[in-house]
């Protein structure tokens, strides 16, 4: 391996630039030239690409976001697209690439490494927390403490009004995120795509539940199918109109901001285990985090989505929340 392309796709995720730092700094220790692809697919496509330093990557292991930009890019799903991208990466002697994204970024590169010949390897970089081969994805724990902090503050004025705030979280297919912070916040109860009887549950705390309480937090996943945190709102107004309910939506707040220690560690190790790994020879693998020990993981297994949760942390819930 000569020249590595790196890129980050998909939706971003604090704890990217510490990733993007590893691999710069690793290739390097190796004698290894790292050329960044702005903008992930659509930037292999275009042929945007810079030539990384030691100094490209000085003073980002503390910044959220990615240096290397992000994108969605429609055309890299076609063969003529990916084509056009395996011409610009032969030009430019690109000979292996590291992918930093979710799913969507792991099925692109699985397929892009099957159809040219070129080793790939991917980091998990997604603030869902979606990827099987690893316990924690980049950026999650970031995430999971935003959403406690701002949910803290929340509950500051819930407490003071006495209302029930429902506070809707990211994850459109899964609940992870929701799942933890329900926990750490002290939430009355947790929303999840992967629970079909949530607001059951919740109709019947709300019904026969401490009737004392002062303030009530609810944690609703955006992909819930209840419909959404204004939908739930909406419901249980009507249904318990002695409520005083509000709902806040967390949105974008939840992707930004400084990576927390974990994810940079995260991010600094599996960096610097897949340079190594390309070294070795590997490649259509995700590198993660299992048990505390670097994991390879096929791309194919890797986007599987496990939708099965944790029951016990549901059970958890109800038990502190009594
Ligand atoms: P996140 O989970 O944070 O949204 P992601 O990596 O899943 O991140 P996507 O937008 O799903 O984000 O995927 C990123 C890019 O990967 C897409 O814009 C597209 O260019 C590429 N990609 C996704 N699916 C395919 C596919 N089936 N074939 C080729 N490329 C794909």
């Amino acid at each position: 391996i000569k020249n590595i392309g790196l890129y980050t796709s998909g939706g971003d995720a604090p704890g990217m630039n510490a990733a993007i730092r590893a691999v710069v700094r690793t290739a390097l220790y190796y004698d290894i030239a790292v050329t960044g692809i702005i903008r992930g697919y659509e930037g292999m496509i275009r042929g945007d690409f810079v030539p990384m330093h030691r100094k490209s990557v000085s003073n980002i292991v503390q910044r959220g976001g990615t240096i290397l930009k992000t994108a969605r890019s429609e055309q890299f799903k076609t063969a003529e697209g990916r084509k056009i991208a395996y011409e610009n990466l032969k030009k430019n002697n690109i000979d292996a690439l590291i992918a930093i994204g979710g799913d969507g970024t792991f099925t692109g590169a699985k397929i892009f490494g099957q159809e040219f010949d070129i080793p790939v390897l991917g980091l998990p970089g997604t603030i869902d927390n979606d990827l099987a081969g690893t316990d924690f994805t980049i950026g999650y724990d970031t995430a999971i403490n935003t959403v406690v902090d701002a949910v803290d503050k929340i509950r500051d004025t819930a407490e003071s009004h006495d209302r029930l705030f429902i506070v809707e979280v990211m994850g459109r297919d899964s609940g992870l995120i929701a799942l933890r912070t329900g926990i750490a916040a002290g939430a009355e109860a947790i929303l999840i795509p992967e629970n079909k009887t949530g607001m059951a549950g919740l109709f019947d705390r709300l019904e026969n539940g401490r009737k004392d309480k002062t303030s009530r937090i609810i944690i609703a996943a955006e992909g819930d199918d209840a419909g959404g945190a204004f939908e739930i709102g909406r419901i249980i107004t009507e249904k318990f109109p002695h409520y005083d309910t509000r709902v806040s939506i967390l949105g974008h707040i939840q992707r930004g901001g400084k990576p927390t220690c974990m994810d940079r560690v995260l991010a600094s190790r599996v960096g610097v285990a897949a340079v190594e790994a390309l070294r070795d020879g590997r490649s259509g693998e995700m590198v993660g985090v299992i048990h505390n020990e670097i994991s390879y993981t096929p791309f194919d297994h890797a986007i599987k989505h496990s939708h099965e949760i944790n029951a016990k942390f549901l059970k958890i819930v109800e038990i502190l929340s009594l």
